[in-house]
């Protein structure tokens, strides 16, 4: 018989971690849902060219880590590496940028594919939640998306990140910086797929973590000193409100990211404590991407942030989120008619909002009590044929020992009562 096993590179969210992911999630999505942004939910997979187009074929993303295929009925699509671009597609289809009321706010929470050399901390399934502020050019909303990336980490706990600042210029400026980093890059002595990257896209070469190409960058013409007036401005004021909001950041003149979309405002949240899979999470502005893949000029920015290795930086700094007991009431029947009767008030509990667990499969007392224990129960509710001919149940604290009876009629209102 095969034992199959999850896919290279995957991994299964099991309880009791699973928990932890689900409250990231949820610690992400809070403070976006109290600023404006709605949820939004894509298809899993799209059409190839959304992101050959949009992401930029020269990308690692394009070039080797998408799960590309095409259908029984011929159409070419590819699992989401990433959001931004399934986000953006959905807003222009549903002609959310024509609403007036730009603009658009939208978060999502989802799985995303990338075939890449697995290590800790990178996957071929991934999580992430996002956020995208679509049809703006306002340095307030570039500040306000990377104050929502800081407050989220924060109400997780989290105290070892850092947030990494640049401008990537715009349509004005950056080509006459590339084509200044090009002539450097030209005369250094890089590999062949390198080169190519020089042609194509040199910036992302600043961005090599190889140390034989790390020491030859030294000197590398910097972004900074060829931004325009109006990319300087915009930048100094995205800078002076992270500071007015109390909001540390590092300016990071090397900062490029993996997509091609970017431009203006560019950042990422890296944390210390997690080798070299540091990145925790990272954004930026993308005032081209919407007429890449077709659509009107839409100024837009964004982020995205990774729940895989945002649980690795909880338990990186120690921390151990408080999770809500799922369940608060364990029942033990001692006999058939006790089943029955516990069986009906575990119904009633859960019907009142109360978490409930029963023992099921005809456990003994002592099975059954050390799965009460297990369960992580602030209480017992044991009853053997004796306590329901008094028409009580047996409430047990599992912390103090102590036991009491219940009336059985008026159980669920005590119990209840007893935990508000
Ligand atoms: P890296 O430089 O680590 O490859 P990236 O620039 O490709 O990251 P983005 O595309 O900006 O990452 O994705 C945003 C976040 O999603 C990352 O900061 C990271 O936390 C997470 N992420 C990206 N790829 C993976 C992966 N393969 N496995 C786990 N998390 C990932
Ligand atoms: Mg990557």
């Amino acid at each position: 018989m095969t034992i199959f096993q999850a896919p290279k590179g995957t991994y299964d969210l099991i309880p009791p971690d699973s928990a932890k992911y689900l409250a990231v999630r949820e610690a992400i999505a809070a403070p976006l849902r109290n600023s404006g942004y709605g949820y939004v939910e894509t298809p899993g997979f799209e059409n190839v060219e959304l992101f050959a187009r949009g992401v930029g074929e020269s990308t690692d993303i394009v070039t080797k880590e998408m799960y590309a295929f095409e259908t029984k009925g011929g159409d070419r699509l590819a699992l989401r590496p990433e959001g931004t671009a399934s986000v953006l597609r959905a807003a222009l289809e549903a002609n959310l940028h024509k609403s007036g009321n730009l603009p658009v706010k939208l978060w999502y929470s989802g799985s995303y594919y990338r075939y890449e050399r697995p290590q800790k901390g990178r996957y071929r399934h991934f999580s992430q939640v996002g956020a995208e502020a679509i049809g703006a050019e306002d340095p307030a909303l570039d500040t306000e998306l990377i104050v929502l990336a800081d407050q989220a980490y924060r109400s997780l706990g989290l105290s070892g990140f850092r947030i990494l600042l640049n401008s990537l210029g715009d349509r004005e400026c950056r080509p006459v910086y590339r084509e200044a980093l090009q002539g450097f890059l030209r005369g250094l002595d890089l590999d062949e797929d390198t080169r190519r990257r020089v042609d194509i896209n040199p910036l992302r070469v600043l961005d090599d973590k190889r140390e034989s190409v790390r020491k030859q960058l030294v000197g590398a013409p910097l972004l900074r000193d060829h931004l325009c007036d109006a990319c300087k401005a915009y930048h100094e004021e995205v800078r002076e409100l992270l500071t007015a909001a109390s909001v540390p950041f590092e300016d990071d003149e090397r900062l490029v990211r993996g997509l091609d979309y970017y431009t203006r405002t560019t950042f990422e949240f890296v944390h210390d404590g997690l080798g070299s899979q540091s990145a925790v999470g990272g954004g930026g502005r993308y005032d081209g991407l919407s007429e890449m893949i077709g659509g009107p000029a839409l100024p837009s920015v964004g982020w995205a942030l990774g729940v895989d290795r945002t649980v690795l930086a909880l338990e990186a700094e120690g921390i151990a989120l408080e999770l809500p007991a799922s369940t608060s009431v364990f029942a033990v029947p001692l006999g058939e008619e006790a089943r029955r009767a516990l069986f009906a008030v575990v119904t009633g509990l859960r019907r009142a909002g109360v978490a409930a667990d029963f023992s099921y499969g005809g456990k003994g007392l002592k099975g059954a009590m050390k799965s009460a224990n297990r369960s992580g129960a602030r209480y017992a509710l044991v009853a053997g044929e004796r306590d329901l001919a008094d028409g009580v149940l047996q409430l047990k604290d599992m912390e103090s020992g102590e036991q009491a009876p219940v009336a059985l009629d008026s159980a669920v209102e005590e119990i209840r009562a007893r935990l508000a």
